[in-house]
């Protein structure tokens, strides 16, 4: 009989593996036993919790290649950036197990109280709501510092990598997470919902698009619970005239081009002065066009697959729409399955899907402006929030402009990345909260105040 998720190599177009959604008592036993787990694991030492996050840090260590192996078979990846991927899931358990009995430690606030502090206690079990783009990273960014806490986890990935969502849990209990700590489920939309409804869940972390963002965070309010919503962006990339493109421009070409395009912080659109234009337009180009596309299990491949064949399908729409506003395809836009030849478009305006949508594959979308203050004020046209980076040599100048960034993030000749160490999340439709750093721990705990008088 047909299962219910069937996971699909996008490149070789294979079938990998095929699975049966979690029947509704299997989900209510999993979160009846996440709840029991709780009671004891939140009782459990910062030592033993950060002990745990190293053995994560050891098992990824130990099976890096076949990990990434199994990131690059289901969606698509390069396999230097899956191994990529893993290696910062480890750089993540270091920063928390490093710190975490500092970030967590009780906050002592003087009072007229004989001891007056903040108690950072854990909520209890937490649902992850995961995209594919970084299998492995958004969970685990999400997952290690909320375990860490003293919370539970329950994770829903998304369906066409339900194999990492599996490997994931299997990283936790190998490590010695008791059971419980952490359970992927696999479900269809409609069991999350009720999964949110049920009363053990008592917040969700979601990672994804604006839409999926708008119907959980509804699911979530009737509930009146906690949510933290990392979701799409539109990021631009400014570059002034006085840019130093021997520099950046390699750094200009990853921040759209990683990951085959598909991350949320990517530069989408690229706004650039006129001075600098042509020369940035013709090395831009021809860096776009040195980039390898190929076998993402090849180890020289920069561009694999999208992810899935339907999101060539959108991708290509967007292209097709802005075209017939105008929109000049100065490089690229061969398209084959589920793969997406790197594509620069020219003659862009602000009405158009690549500039006012999120563009989710390798489609850079270059726009000239005849100065700086418009080249501000078409980056933060948008109704995304997550980040914005400029390039200029003038970097007292563009300090000046951090309180007119309204996103999330502001990056000064450097690409927009995620560091563990440094807080992570957006603005307006990019979503609300924080993930990473000392924010990402404390995000799912009952900041307790405790007066002794
Ligand atoms: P997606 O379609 O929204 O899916 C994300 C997750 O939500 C999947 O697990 C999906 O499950 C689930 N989901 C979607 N609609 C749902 C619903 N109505 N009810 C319950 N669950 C639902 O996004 P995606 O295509 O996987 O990921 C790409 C998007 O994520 C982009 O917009 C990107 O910018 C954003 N993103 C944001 C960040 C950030 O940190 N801000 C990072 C990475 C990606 P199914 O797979 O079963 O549909």
């Amino acid at each position: 009989m047909k299962k219910d998720i069937t996971t699909t190599n996008p490149y070789s177009n294979e079938d990998l593996e095929s699975y049966n959604y979690f029947t509704s008592n299997e989900i209510s036993e999993i979160l009846l036993h996440a709840d029991k787990t709780f009671q004891t694991w939140k009782t459990k030492g910062l030592s033993k919790k950060t002990g745990l996050v190293k053995k994560v840090a050891d098992n990824l260590w130990d099976n890096r290649d076949k990990y990434a192996k199994l990131i690059s078979s289901e969606m698509g990846k390069p396999i230097k950036e899956s191994l990529a991927e893993i290696d910062k899931c480890m750089y993540l358990c270091d920063f928390y197990a490093k710190t975490s009995s500092d970030l967590l430690a009780d906050a002592l606030i003087e009072t007229d109280a004989q001891e007056s502090f903040i108690s950072y206690d854990p909520l209890g079990v937490i649902l992850g709501v995961m995209p594919w783009n970084y299998p492995f990273w958004q969970v685990l960014r999400f997952a290690i510092p909320t375990l860490t806490a003293g919370n539970c986890v329950v994770l829903k990935h998304a369906s066409n990598v339900t194999g990492c969502a599996l490997a994931i849990q299997d990283v936790f209990e190998d490590a010695g997470y008791p059971m419980g700590c952490f359970t992927t489920i696999v479900a269809d939309h409609s069991a999350i919902e009720s999964i949110i409804k049920n009363d053990i869940v008592k917040a969700i972390s979601l990672t994804g698009s604006e839409k999926a963002g708008r119907k959980i965070a509804e699911i979530a309010g009737s509930q009146l619970k906690k949510l933290v919503l990392e979701l799409g962006g539109n990021n631009a990339c400014i570059v002034l005239n006085d840019a130093d493109l021997d520099s950046h421009l390699s750094t200009m070409v990853n921040a759209r081009m990683l990951n085959t395009g598909q991350s949320c912080i990517a530069a989408k659109r690229f706004i650039v002065e006129a001075e600098i234009y042509d020369t940035f337009l013709e090395q831009f180009t021809k860096k776009v066009a040195a980039l390898k596309s190929g076998d993402p299990l090849l180890e020289d491949t920069e561009i694999g697959t999208l992810a899935r064949p339907d999101l060539a399908d959108i991708l290509e729409d967007q292209v097709n729409r802005s075209v017939e506003q105008g929109a000049h395809i100065h490089y690229g836009n061969a398209r084959d399955h589920a793969y997406y030849q790197p594509t620069i478009i020219t003659e862009v305006t602000t009405n158009m899907p690549v500039f006012t949508e999120e563009t989710f594959g390798p489609v850079a979308a270059i726009i000239k402006v005849s100065n700086k203050e418009e080249a501000y004020k078409l980056a933060s046209d948008t109704s995304f929030g997550l980040g914005t980076m400029i390039f200029t040599e003038n970097i007292e100048d563009a300090k000046q402009n951090i309180i007119h960034i309204e996103d999330g993030a502001f990056f000064i000749n450097e690409m927009v990345k995620s560091d563990p160490r440094l807080p992570f999340g957006g603005t307006k439709n990019s979503g609300y909260g924080r993930e990473l750093s000392k924010e990402g721990l404390l995000a799912f705990t009952n900041k307790k105040t405790v007066y002794i008088k």
